[in-house]
């Protein structure tokens, strides 16, 4: 199951529910396929979700019935399929102590453990979503209350979870001990808000305050803020393992992530890539858009110009056509169009990202061909991804990652480019503003650094509790 998510909670603001809603459209890039918010206005609980963007799935009625003071929103990318609808997020549960709405960004490791050992004890679970276990875990046993039953769930949960919850009239922001997924902390008037990335603050005019600490649930309520820490856990390496993907990829550019700026990190990985991998060229130009800062630092770099020489259609949303055999390479095309008098009889300089299948970067290379360059170079500003996340980002298994199964030389060649070059391992930790201690870098060395069940049963296996784990 792939759980790639945005997660924003607002508590104290007479316009909870809007704010959320704009606080979405600035985390959309974290999750296309569905979108919810829920609210609380001290009475009754409201919530509305869907398929689709956040600019589709709300109106001005649905956001005028989601009343309240008190709202959690959540953007999410699933795979598709029947069981997609029930699991869109929040997800809303009453019982006789109240109701408690979940949103969760990351990927529990353990899921299938404790999904078996809730079914033991009697437990019915409703949905696929690793996040309805903790809704299970918060519930049971009546005596004690949420705040007491809170903190014991780090022990219980392994791997990777932002979560907010409204819990009644509070609302609970809660970092997994090693911090992979980010999740931030910020104020506006009165009002707290906790988001995924910094650019929902801006969206809103949100002051950040600073990060939810990893280990830490901070509890907003109407006496304030509270905030409790994970008991140490003896077992584990006390350690951070900050998603490195999310500087190279994911997060936008405009935002703090881990506290620190992804556009300067993108930047610096361009120039890292410039000092270990210089080549002769006419200009450098990104693969826009996620490719853009990383060749600006390439650009800086190596002193050679930067040309937009490819030009993005930002107007086609979700394509739904399908690619006709008589247009190859539709969905490509109609992203990216190559500038020909720009490119023709050019040596030059390609930057991208990241590599993770090839088929994408294969078409847009095929495209500059037949705009006439010379010659290509693709540098790409982070190391071949060889193994899957199973932390929350949408990695392929392993058999499809393009890296895991070619050398570098016939990734060139499958690529169609003269040199491919990629920045090392050592180049992008030194990129970094943290320490290079502070990363999870998995998916570049295999070095996961939670256990991973490799055996889980036929019945989880079924379920997809966990995630490509087939291919370990
Ligand atoms: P490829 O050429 O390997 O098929 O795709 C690489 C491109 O996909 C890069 O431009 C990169 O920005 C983008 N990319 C990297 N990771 C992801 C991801 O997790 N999901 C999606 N949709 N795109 C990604
Ligand atoms: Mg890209």
């Amino acid at each position: 199951m792939k759980e790639y998510c945005g997660v924003v909670g607002i508590h104290g603001h007479k316009d909870a529910a809007r704010l959320a809603y704009l606080a979405l459209y600035a985390l959309q890039h974290r999750g296309e396929e569905s979108a919810g918010i829920a609210s609380y206005d001290y009475k009754k609980v409201h919530l509305h979700k869907g398929m689709g963007l956040v600019g589709s799935v709300f109106n001005e009625e649905a956001l005028k019935k989601l009343k309240g003071p008190v709202a959690i929103g959540h953007v999410r990318y699933s795979t598709t399929g029947s069981s997609v609808t029930k699991n869109v997020q929040p997800l809303l549960i009453n019982h006789k102590k109240g109701f408690i709405a979940v949103a969760h960004n990351g990927n529990l490791t353990n899921s299938v453990e404790l999904s078996n050992e809730l079914e033991d004890s009697g437990s019915i679970l409703q949905t696929t979503m690793d996040s309805e276990l903790i809704v299970h875990y918060l519930v049971k046993d009546h005596k004690n209350n949420y705040r007491e039953k809170i903190v014991p769930m780090f022990s219980k949960l392994e791997g990777a979870y932002s979560f907010v919850l409204m819990i009644n009239d509070a609302i609970y922001a809660m970092r997994d001990p090693m911090g992979f997924r980010p999740l931030c902390l910020g104020k506006i008037d009165s009002a707290y808000v906790v988001a995924s990335e910094t650019c929902a603050f801006d969206m809103i005019g949100a002051t950040y305050i600073r990060d939810i600490d990893p280990g830490e649930v901070v509890i907003i309520d109407r006496n304030g803020l509270t905030s409790l820490k994970a008991q140490p856990n003896t077992d584990l390496v006390p350690r951070h393992a900050f998603c490195i993907f999310e500087y190279i990829y994911f997060s936008r550019p405009d935002s703090n992530i881990f506290t620190k700026s992804v556009y300067m990190a993108r930047k610096n990985l361009g120039r890292a890539l410039a000092k270990e991998h210089p080549v002769k060229a006419d200009f450098v130009m990104p693969i826009p858009d996620s490719g853009n800062y990383a060749a600006l630092g390439y650009a800086e770099g190596s002193g050679l110009p930067l040309e937009m020489a490819y030009v993005r259609n930002h107007y086609i949303g979700r394509t739904f056509i399908q690619p006709s055999q008589l247009i190859r390479d539709f969905k490509v095309r109609v992203k990216l169009n190559p500038i020909r008098d720009v490119l023709k009889g050019k040596k030059v300089i390609i930057v991208e990202d990241s590599i993770v299948r090839g088929t994408t970067s294969r078409s847009r290379v095929r495209a500059l061909r037949e705009a006439g360059v010379s010659e290509i170079h693709m540098r790409v500003s982070c190391p071949p991804l060889v193994s899957p996340c199973f932390y929350g980002i949408d990695f392929p298994t392993k058999k499809e990652l393009i890296a895991a199964n070619k050398s570098i030389e016939e990734i060139r060649q499958f690529i169609g480019v003269d040199s491919l070059k990629y920045l090392s391992l050592d180049g992008m930790l030194s990129s970094m503003m943290l320490d290079r201690g502070e990363f999870c870098t998995a998916c570049f060395t295999g070095n996961y650094p939670t256990k991973i069940c490799k055996a889980p049963s036929k019945k989880a296996l079924e379920r997809k509790l966990c995630k490509g784990i087939r291919d370990v």
